[in-house]
């Protein structure tokens, strides 16, 4: 009968973090297995040590190279591929002789353990008990003495390895973090928390729980100094005091504008979703800050979507008193919403101190012509057929002008209960310059629980159709409507025009 195979965690470096079972584990076994380097040491071996007897056949796993540059004619992955298929091979002669293996892994076996390349290509022939670890992760925490993750706060995992970019979208945007694998990667993880913003409170622990154990602010390490077996935490904010006051010296917060997108959380960026959970207050229509979740701590000043001039002043006297606020949108905070409004109230010179900063989110336009395929593929104009702050002539001379110049148009703000009139009108201007048949994209609640989108045709466009939540995309000359092979009609404008 073959052996068993146990995949074996140590937890972070301590011995006495070791779980019993990984202690019962380890005296039942025939084989103790490790990875090493060429120097032949390993972590999980000297915390296992002593567990481990005379009688124990020992089974070096010695990695061929430990950085990324090989020989191998299939790079530093062929070396490794090769390595780990005649590392399982090994094991596996041991259990077809009937031994028990067990091969040891720092913190936990299936955590970006080595232990993993193993069990994937033996797990499915022999019997397999995988025990678990604690990680580095709970290590790190628990000797920062700080909550990792409390309530719904989100916990991300990153590999320094990651491209800096991709390290900082994913900090801006999470509560709570763990950065693994630093040592070379270090300078890069600390430029991306500083671009995240999230340098202030990132902590810095190395080899938790083992010999030379060192916790610090991220900010005060040398980077010379880190080693692999060293992590960045992010720790959890929730019940942290706000910042309310900036560090200045002048007691200035600052005003961020930003749009959620068109609808949920699918369409909001990591940088906005960052700047909303640091926010000491918030400020927008009730119906946008509806779509931001409740955080504890956390001010909230809904109002109707009228008072938009009120609501940017008030934004800035909070941020004049020291408050971190941000100005909710929805879509893009520049487009049709809030952005002007906060500019044209902190031009005043009460507000030129007042730091005022507006990030980019997607607009409806966008995400509509996105669920209809590519009528934005060429140039187009954006109208909002509001009258509410622009007279009609203005929007009907605009209209006039885009359609002559065969231009594709996004227009927002068609209609509302109140506007029953603008789409009809607006349909006579375009059928002067633009064919009966024109597509026209009709796309309400886009993202939205109540999303439908329809193509017509310009004669046809039924201003009863239209409301608050639709956006209406109007077709040049050129675009185009080809019925799919599932049925479903799509819209293209081409990028190419026909010399005039
Ligand atoms: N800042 C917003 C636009 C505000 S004007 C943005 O960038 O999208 C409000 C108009 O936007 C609505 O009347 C409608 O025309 C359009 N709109 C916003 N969200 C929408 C959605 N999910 N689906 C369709 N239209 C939407």
């Amino acid at each position: 009968m073959s052996g068993k195979l146990y995949g074996v965690g140590l937890g972070p470096g301590d011995p006495s973090l070791m779980t019993l079972r990984a202690v019962e584990a380890i005296a039942g076994a025939d084989v103790i297995a490790y990875h090493s380097a060429r120097h032949g040491r390993s972590i999980a071996r000297s915390i296992a040590a002593a567990h481990i007897r005379p009688d124990h056949v020992e089974e070096l796993l010695v990695y061929p190279v430990t950085t990324e540059i090989s020989d191998h004619p299939g790079g530093y992955q062929g070396a490794m591929d090769e390595f780990y298929t005649e590392a399982a091979a090994r094991l596996a002669v041991h259990l077809d002789a009937g031994r028990t293996v067990a091969v040891l892994a720092e913190g936990d076996p299936l955590f970006y353990g080595s232990y993993m390349h193993m069990h994937k290509r033996l797990a499915d022939r022999y019997d397999t008990e995988v025990v678990p670890g604690v990680t580095s992760v709970s290590a790190a925490a628990a000797r920062l003495g700080t909550p990792l993750a409390e309530g719904e706060e989100v916990l991300t995992i990153l590999p320094g390895t990651l491209p800096e970019e991709e390290l900082t979208a994913r900090l801006a945007a999470t509560d709570a973090a763990v950065v693994m694998k630093l040592g070379r990667t270090f300078p890069k993880v600390r430029r991306a928390m500083e671009r995240a913003g999230r340098l202030p409170e990132a902590r810095y622990v190395e080899r938790a729980t083992m010999a030379g154990e060192r916790l610090a602010g991220l900010a005060d390490v040398d980077a010379d100094s880190v080693p692999y077996f060293s992590v960045a935490v992010l720790p959890s904010r929730a019940g942290r005091e706000r910042p309310e006051r900036a560090t200045d010296g002048h007691g200035v917060g600052q005003v961020t504008v930003v749009g959620t997108g068109p609808a949920g959380p699918l369409w909001l960026t990591p940088e906005t979703r960052g700047a909303l959970a640091e926010a000491s207050d918030l400020v927008g229509y009730t119906t946008y800050l509806d779509r931001v979740p409740v955080r504890a701590g956390q001010r909230r000043h809904g109002s109707d979507n009228r008072v938009e001039a009120e609501r940017a002043e008030f934004a800035l006297q909070l941020a004049a008193r020291g408050h971190r606020v941000a100005v909710v949108s929805g879509g893009d905070p520049g487009v049709f919403a809030m952005a002007t409004a906060v500019l044209e109230a902190a031009s005043a010179a009460d507000y030129a101190h007042v730091p005022v900063r507006v990030l980019p989110g997607v607009t409806a336009a966008n995400a509509a012509a996105a669920r209809a395929g590519a009528p934005l593929g060429h140039d187009y104009a954006v109208v909002s057929l509001s009258d509410r702050l622009k007279p009609w002539e203005v929007i009907a001379e605009r209209l006039r002008a885009a359609a002559s110049a065969d231009l594709v148009l996004a227009l927002y703000n068609p209609g509302s209960r109140s506007r029953t009139w603008q789409v009809g009108k607006a349909r006579e201007v375009l059928m002067e310059h633009r064919a009966p048949d024109t597509p026209v994209v009709v796309a309400r609640d886009v993202g939205g629980a109540g999303e439908e989108v329809r193509i017509v045709r310009l004669a046809e466009l039924d201003p009863s159709e239209v409301d608050m939540r639709t956006i209406l995309l109007v077709g040049s000359s050129r675009t185009q409507v080809v019925r799919r092979g599932d049925g479903q009609e799509v819209v293209w404008t081409p990028r190419d025009y026909p010399e005039g």
